[in-house]
């Protein structure tokens, strides 16, 4: 099957190639192989030299990397700008701080002189999605390829632009052939990269589907996984809230990137006092949220990835409100050829609604309401998920409370939850496991070896 790049704003088909075939496939292991004891050896600081020269050139060409995303899958062209600065920050903050979380560990064990030094797997495979086309791969990319290791891209299908972009950026920094390669192959063929005893380990990001599906077979051969999937995080907020700066929050991180986001907030918690005084200024702010090119600098809003995203979508809605949800807002697509959806709310969301159960990937902020603040945390929790939430109020003191109460991977006191190179990042539950970014995320993939000398 080919690998087509379709513009989601208007449908029209940009680009289609071809997959590789079994020996191109085999071509690019052995290339990452025969690179694995080179590149492991090259001095750290010329390792971070060269992810340095990788964020200059994200820097340098930023606008035709973030015009060839948002004519990918439709993000608005600010937004994949801001993507373009936040890989170049990535590639700085490892470069800058790979010696540190890298440097050998003494341990105390009495007699023995005893340390943790810390080695590169080899070559990791990531299986990345379209979501944050650029950004989900410099977040594993970076950290892997600093740590020493080599990397493989396998990308969603409808980003295969962005996959060779993402190729030519490590190239033109200076980066050894073989050290990052992009594999153009569909899902089919990933059990199998994964099986190659050329791989050492893999990460993926995107639907539980596809992670239960690459843990099966990673489990199979005895590899480490790294597994990001999906989120319905909570974002509640209590009596003592400042509502301006909630639904100011709300609506950002509710519907950047068309909705489209694992940690943006999905489940509006409230408890009585606030449902009012919430929902109208959510109302408002939704109402004025404008649709449009996402070329253009004052569109407010994208259109989806692809338009089978948005019919998904909006059959959870239409089987939400037929099990008792009330639609406010929205709730229906645009006209027109892309993948448009309106901003939209949903009121009374209670269990049993697929937006109660499911991940809604998508502009629609689902509204629960809560008795009062204990059953706001149970609401919360009330799920399969575990990736992100965040807690409203005005009592700081109140509020750590409530987050050490979450149960997800990272929880917010009066911000909305994001994912920053300084801290690390993953979930619980079905959200998945292991950590990105900081510190652990450099040394997910490396052996943490016990050195002994007596
Ligand atoms: P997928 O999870 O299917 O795609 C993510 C990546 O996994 C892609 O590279 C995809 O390849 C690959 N993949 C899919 N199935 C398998 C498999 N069985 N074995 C190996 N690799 C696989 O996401 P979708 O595009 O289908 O989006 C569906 C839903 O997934 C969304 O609505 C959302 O709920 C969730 N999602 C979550 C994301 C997150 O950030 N956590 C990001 C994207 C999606 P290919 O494209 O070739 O199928």
């Amino acid at each position: 099957m080919p690998l087509s790049s379709v513009n989601p704003a208007n449908g029209s088909v940009l680009h289609v190639f071809e997959t590789w075939d079994r020996p191109r496939i085999d071509k690019a292991l052995s290339q990452a192989a025969r690179i694995v004891p080179e590149w492991r050896e090259i001095p750290l600081d010329q390792r971070a030299g060269l992810v340095r020269q990788a964020a200059h050139v994200l820097r340098h060409r930023r606008d035709h990397f973030a015009v060839m995303m948002t004519q990918e899958m439709g993000k608005l062209v600010t937004e994949s700008r801001a993507e373009v600065d936040r890989c170049a920050l990535v590639c700085d903050y490892y470069a800058d701080h790979a010696a540190e979380f890298l440097a050998d560990e003494p341990m105390a064990a009495g007699e023995l002189d005893a340390r943790v030094v810390f080695q590169p797997l080899g070559t990791i495979l990531g299986v990345m999605p379209w979501n944050f086309p650029f950004w989900q791969v410099f977040r594993f990319a970076a950290p892997a390829l600093m740590a020493g290791n080599t990397v493989l891209l396998k990308h969603a299908s409808n980003v295969p632009r962005c996959a060779l972009a993402i190729e030519e950026v490590f190239r033109d920094a200076g980066f050894p052939a073989g050290a990052f390669q992009t594999l153009m192959i569909t899902s089919d063929e990933v059990g199998r990269v994964i099986e190659d005893r050329r791989v050492h380990g893999v990460t993926l990001t995107g639907s539980e589907a596809a992670g239960r599906a690459v843990a099966a077979v990673a489990g199979g051969v005895l590899k480490p996984c790294v597994l990001e999937l999906g989120g319905s995080d909570p974002f509640v907020v209590l009596e003592d809230a400042d509502l301006d700066r909630a639904v100011e929050q709300a609506v950002v991180s509710r519907y950047r990137n068309a909705g489209q986001s694992c940690i943006a907030a999905k489940r509006f918690i409230l408890v009585p006092q606030v449902v009012d005084g919430f929902l109208s200024r959510l109302k408002d702010a939704v109402a004025a949220i404008r649709p449009g090119d996402p070329m253009k600098e004052d569109s407010g809003i994208a259109p989806m990835a692809r338009t089978d995203l948005r019919d998904e979508l909006h059959q959870q809605v239409r089987d939400s409100i037929a099990e008792g949800a009330i639609p406010v807002m929205g709730c229906e697509p645009l006209p027109g050829k892309g993948a448009w959806y309106a901003p939209s709310i949903l009121d009374r969301v209670v269990p049993g609604t697929r937006a109660y159960d499911e991940e809604i990937f998508g502009p629609v902020a689902c509204i629960l309401r809560a008795e009062d603040e204990d059953d706001a945390l149970r609401l919360a929790n009330d799920t399969r998920f575990g990736l992100g939430g965040s807690v409203w109020t005005r009592d700081v003191a109140r509020g750590e409370a409530f987050a050490r109460g979450l149960a997800c991977g990272s929880a917010f006191v009066n911000a909305m939850v994001k994912s920053d190179p300084r801290l690390p990042f993953g979930g619980i539950k079905d959200s998945g496991f292991g950590r990105e970014l900081a510190r652990p995320g450099i040394r997910t993939f490396m052996n943490a070896k016990t050195l002994v000398i007596r």
